[in-house]
């Protein structure tokens, strides 16, 4: 399934673990990041560590996690100066209203044992609970009170993003929803793109399954040269999405971070685009219905 790279154009880590994306309010943040969504908080330190010394310079974890502290330990632990790091958390759904916002914020900045965090995000709309508005208004307030650098939201959809930028006037940096060739979100990105929203990309991997195992997938790496994943990352960061695809395996850390040097081409590009399932090729809950 993996090969391990072999032309002189499959191995290309500078080029991706320094590239980075600007965002519409002037923050200059890196295209990929380490995800460390289920490690738990006693192995993801060492993982953190490894990731920053494999060249990643992001790290996007959650209060949901349940891992924040672990995190904060990891980046104390690497020699790279923490202005040079670069950490995304989020809030968690019953943390909504405005007072309880912050102070999940201030403990997620305590677990992690940073005084400033360069990205916060409202973690899911949670429609249902109807309070995802007041949520963005807290994120406001912290970036004005210098708690935060850059404030998005993940998992909103364009009705939950033009109701927060109706009611405050701000739009969020970027929105960090599903995607990856099962479930491409063109809609979405259409919509990101209008309003100068970047377009992150959770379970850019498709969660490791059988994505990359698809019969077109593996084609093309081994035409490469590549790995699946370096493949699949490789169409990510030519559709101009910034990926955060999570590994708990060294190698594969660092095999995440080394892509293809050449963009693909019209052709490897429309076969891939083939693979969009729509609507159903969902991995994740589907924000509108979530009832958590
Ligand atoms: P992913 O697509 O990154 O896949 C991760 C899995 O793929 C790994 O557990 C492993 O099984 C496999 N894998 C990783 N590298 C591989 C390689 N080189 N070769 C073969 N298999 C490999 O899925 P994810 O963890 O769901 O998403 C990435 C990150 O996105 C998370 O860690 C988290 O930070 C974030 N995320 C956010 C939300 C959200 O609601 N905002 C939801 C899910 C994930």
């Amino acid at each position: 399934m993996t090969h391990a790279p072999s032309s002189p154009d499959a191995a290309h880590a500078s080029a991706v673990t320094a590239s980075t994306v600007t965002l519409h309010d002037g923050t200059v943040m890196p295209r990929l990041g380490y995800g460390v969504w289920q490690i738990d908080d006693a192995r993801v330190a060492p993982l953190v560590r490894a990731a920053i010394d494999a060249g990643y310079r992001s790290i996007d974890t959650a209060a949901i996690y349940d891992n924040e502290q672990g995190v904060g330990a990891g980046i104390r632990s690497s020699d790279v100066a923490r202005e040079e790091l670069f950490v995304t958390t989020k809030l968690w759904n019953d943390q909504h209203a405005t007072d309880a916002a912050r102070r999940a914020l201030e403990s997620s900045l305590r677990s992690l044992g940073l005084e400033q965090l360069d990205l916060y995000l409202v973690h899911w709309p949670s429609p249902h609970r109807g309070l995802y508005v007041d949520a963005w208004r807290a994120l406001v307030q912290a970036r004005e009170d210098g708690l935060v650098r850059a404030i998005g939201v993940s998992n909103f959809g364009p009705e939950h993003l033009d109701r927060i930028i109706d009611a405050t006037g701000v739009v969020p940096v970027l929105n960090q929803v599903e995607l990856h060739p099962y479930f491409q979100q063109g809609e979405l990105r259409r919509f990101h793109a209008e309003h100068d929203i970047a377009t992150e990309a959770w379970s850019p991997l498709g969660q490791g399954g059988e994505l990359l195992h698809d019969p077109v997938v593996v084609d093309l790496a081994q035409s490469r040269g590549c790995t699946a994943a370096q493949l699949v990352l490789r169409w990510h960061v030519d559709l101009g999405n910034v990926v955060i695809p999570k590994s708990a395996t060294p190698s594969r850390i660092v095999e995440n971070a080394t892509l293809p040097a050449t963009p693909l081409t019209d052709d490897e590009r429309d076969r891939l685009a083939a693979l969009d399932r729509g609507p159903s090729g969902r991995i994740g809950p589907d924000p509108a219905t979530a009832s958590f």
